[in-house]
């Protein structure tokens, strides 16, 4: 296990530091450093750096995407990719006509880099010395503007700390790269881009490229200013203008201990349908009125002020988390900021960060919008458009596999289309097989739970009536159309899905892959079609009207989801455990202890045991949170109320007696399982084994914990899950009705917490403390809004602060 911390401890709130150079981390580093403002994210690899086994510089743009065919073994593969766009961040130099410095060839005498989440600047002093002994100090500043989200901007000096002599520095927009961020995909053809046009007028460089299926043109131009110490100067500035890269060198005579500073303001445009008519003219006209580096600094820095003014959780009393809980809600925000709002894109489940997962779109962002819905809520607006901007799809999806409504892609690129591979290469017999990894139908849950969380915290019903409504009742039809009543039992059964845990892929319950009865997805499904007829009957007649017109649905129909939703079989133990599907009770035990002893790590047992020449399959173990993901989404007494609405008889102790169960059978071989173990570990009051868990998950890219994958982008689902159980498991608010409940559980290393956040009609301040609860509503002078604080309601006047003990 890397540990990130050992030799990098945070020294400030604010900032991911690291003071050292260690080849083999530096591309999780490169992951965590990325500078971004949610149109566009570029990876902080060292300005120095071209890809290599080392480094990766990427840059990617929300929602654009290519797709390639690659031959594999026979076969035509197709994949979509989230392109790496031209590195417009390249820099380096030259002393006396030597050598381009690359860090992995001189010697680094000192180094430190530091990325301050308040202003989304990442900055880095390094002293090199190369083989003839001359030292230099390079010293860089980068940022992708809050302010434009097209602007990026750089500042690059070098100064001579032993020696004097021509330095020559040189400056290039990169577009001759290839998508080679993920080792795995290596095999595959990773050609994305097409060179366009490239020239220079006046001062202005600029590059455009081409992506090779889905057409849209990239463009980037560039000015530069050069400065010997404090003064401007003219210095030679020669060009090197080709197809696919541009250069330039800028050099100068330098004394020792001046500083040779080179600025790069760059602007980035694309022709996707959300972005720019015509991308050049659009960088050109963004660029020529600024005028330097520190007035892009200074705009943006304003707008990283304003945001975080809005999403800022303080922690009083444990530094380590409060960098922790900083850096998770800064990725996020490079992932996704208020530029999101009119652009199409959903939450990557590896952020705008690297190439895992092609930068697809899964149900991760379950575990995200939550904080959007708080914080920002027409972020959390926008990513739900991206999904009812692709319903049809959706429907088509279903109808090609002879269902209703809507079904989305488990993983969704820029169409909405199902981008799983259906069938994969096993690598150990080199035959193909089944990939049903695309039955995780539960997407579909999952877009239609973020619906409806959404509604439930910002009341816009506006959503609704125009979007919400549509979206997620055509989700209901799906489902609808899913379940089959078994006749001898009178039960709705659900075949061919996969739970959360993907190391189960088929059982014989279910021919055709997947598994029967899979209690998350029953559980779930029941719940949607309950909350389906609340939210019907909220849109009002006139909304109805144009709904049943628009898809045809009518009161009967929904009707006939409460019959269902009252009878879906769900098979449970005598000892109340819900089976994560039928026939799971059946399944063999495993030896974990002898597993455990075997391997130094069983994240991926499915790997293990299949190069055991063995099948998940066939065990009793779970990659993350199945039949647990229930409780995740849903209170436990609503649980249990919707398991005796179907007629099962159920004990209280539901919750504590399944963690038990299945968390002994878990490996957590998705970084997602510890958030959803330590949320439950914390409602059922395991303070200790909730806090371990938390405390793992909100390290786990910082440490790179599954070692390697951060270096492939970050886990935005943790980081999301980690900052909103801040808010819920540990704040203790809960937004599942129409009025807030506080019941705080503070960690035993955290003091306090406080922050705002909007829910419904309000704006909340609040700060907890061992004891006490502080609480400001804002709204109108006279008005009273209930609140419950541990199980206790009250009515607050508003615009006050409320001092209360809980
Ligand atoms: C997890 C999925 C997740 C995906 C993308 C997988 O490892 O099992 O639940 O959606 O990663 O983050």
């Amino acid at each position: 296990m890397t540990d990130n911390s050992t030799r990098n401890k945070p020294v400030s709130e604010w900032k991911i530091v690291y003071t050292d150079f260690v080849p083999e981390k530096e591309k999780s580093r490169e992951t965590l450093l990325t500078v971004g403002n949610g149109y566009v994210g570029v990876r902080g690899a060292v300005e120095e750096s071209l890809a290599s086994e080392i480094h990766y510089p990427g840059t990617y743009v929300a929602g654009l995407y290519n797709r390639l065919v690659s031959k594999v073994s026979g076969k035509d593969v197709e994949n979509e990719d989230f392109v790496n766009c031209p590195n417009g961040f390249y820099m380096s130099f030259q002393i006396d006509g030597g050598a381009f410095v690359d860090l992995t060839k001189v010697k680094i005498l000192s180094i430190h880099r530091e990325l301050d989440f308040k202003t989304g600047v990442l900055d880095r002093k390094i002293i090199i010395e190369d083989s003839s002994g001359r030292q230099s100090e390079v010293h860089s500043q980068r940022l992708a503007s809050m302010d434009n989200p097209h602007i990026l901007a750089s500042r690059y000096s070098v100064e001579p700390l032993n020696y004097k002599g021509r330095i020559r520095i040189k400056s290039g927009i990169d577009g001759l790269i290839i998508n080679d961020g993920v080792e795995r995909y290596r095999s595959l053809n990773q050609h994305h881009l097409k060179p366009l046009d490239s020239g220079r007028e006046g001062q202005i460089s600029w590059l455009t490229m081409v992506t090779t299926q889905s057409e849209i043109i990239i463009a980037q131009a560039v000015l530069h200013n050069c400065f010997i110490d404090d003064e401007a100067v003219e210095v030679l500035m020669q060009d090197d203008i080709a197809p696919g890269r541009i250069t330039q060198y800028c050099e100068a005579e330098i004394e020792q201990n001046q500083k040779f500073v080179v600025e790069k303001r760059l602007c980035l445009y694309t022709s996707k349908e959300d972005d720019a008519v015509d991308p050049l003219q659009s960088t050109l006209n963004d660029l020529i009125p600024i005028s330097s580096f520190e007035e892009i600094k200074k705009v943006s820095e304003r707008k990283w002020k304003e945001l975080w003014d809005q999403i800022d959780i303080r922690i009083e009393g444990n530094t380590n988390s409060q960098m922790l809980i900083r850096l998770h809600l800064y990725h996020l925000m490079v992932t996704a900021s208020p530029h999101n709002v009119s652009i199409d894109a959903g939450v990557p489940a590896r952020g705008l960060h690297g190439e895992a997962y092609r930068g697809h779109v899964f149900w991760d962002e379950l575990y995200i919008l939550p904080i959007y819905n708080l914080f920002l809520p027409d972020i959390g607006k926008s990513i739900l458009r991206y999904r009812f901007r692709r319903l049809n799809e959706a429907r088509k999806n279903a109808y090609e596999h002879q269902y209703e409504g809507s079904m989305f892609p488990w993983q969704s690129g820029s169409s909405g289309r199902e981008e799983t591979q259906v069938i994969h290469l096993n690598p150990l017999s080199g035959e193909w097989g089944d990939d049903y990894s695309s039955l995780q139908r539960h997407i579909s849950i999952a877009i239609a739970y973020n619906v409806w969380y959404y509604f439930q915290v910002t009341d816009d019903l506006d959503f609704m009536k125009e979007e919400g409504a549509e979206l997620f009742l055509d989700i209901c039809r799906f489902w609808a159309s899913k379940c089959h009543e078994n006749v001898e039992t009178g039960r709705f059964e659900i075949k061919k899905v996969m739970g959360p845990d993907e190391f189960h892929e088929e059982h014989p319950n279910s021919p055709g892959g997947g598994v029967k009865d899979n209690a998350y997805t029953n559980l779930m499904v029941s719940w949607l079609f309950l909350q389906a007829k609340k939210i019907w009957d909220q849109l009002g007649e006139d909304f109805q009207k144009a709904l049943k017109e628009k898809i045809k649905i009518s009161a009967g129909e929904i009707e006939n989801w409460q019959n269902k939703a009252g009878k879906m079989h769900v098979e449970i133990s005598k000892s109340g455990i819900l089976a994560q599907f039928e026939g799971y009770f059946e399944l063999e035990e495993l030896d974990w202890d002898d597993y455990r002893n075997r391997y130094p790590n069983i994240y991926r047992l499915d790997r293990i045991l299949k190069a055991e020449g063995k099948s998940p399959d066939d065990y009793k173990l779970a990659k993350q949170a199945d039949t647990l993901m229930t409780f995740y989404n849903l209170d436990q007494h609503e649980i249990i109320g919707l398991l005796k609405n179907q007629g099962y008889s159920i004990s209280d102790s539901l919750l504590s007696d399944n963690y038990r169960y299945y968390v002994d059978r878990t490996s957590h071989g998705s970084t997602l399982s510890r958030v959803v173990h330590a949320y439950l570990a914390n409602e059922m009051n395991e303070s200790v084994l909730a806090w371990q868990l938390y405390e793992e998950a909100l390290k786990s890219d910082y440490n790179d914990i599954q070692g390697g994958t951060t270096a492939e982008g970050i886990h935005a689902g943790v980081m999301g899950g980690t900052v909103l159980m801040a808010i819920t498991s540990f704040a203790g608010l809960n937004f599942k009705q129409d009025y807030l409940k506080i019941s705080p559980k503070l960690p035993a290393s955290w003091n306090g917490l406080s922050f705002g956040f909007a829910f419904r009609t309000h704006k909340y301040h609040i700060r907890i403390d061992r004891e006490e609860v502080y609480l400001k509503i804002e709204g109108m002078e006279g008005e009273k809004v209930k609140v419950d604080i541990s199980n206790k309601e009250i009515l607050l006047q508003t615009n006050y602060v409320h001092r209360l003990k809980y």
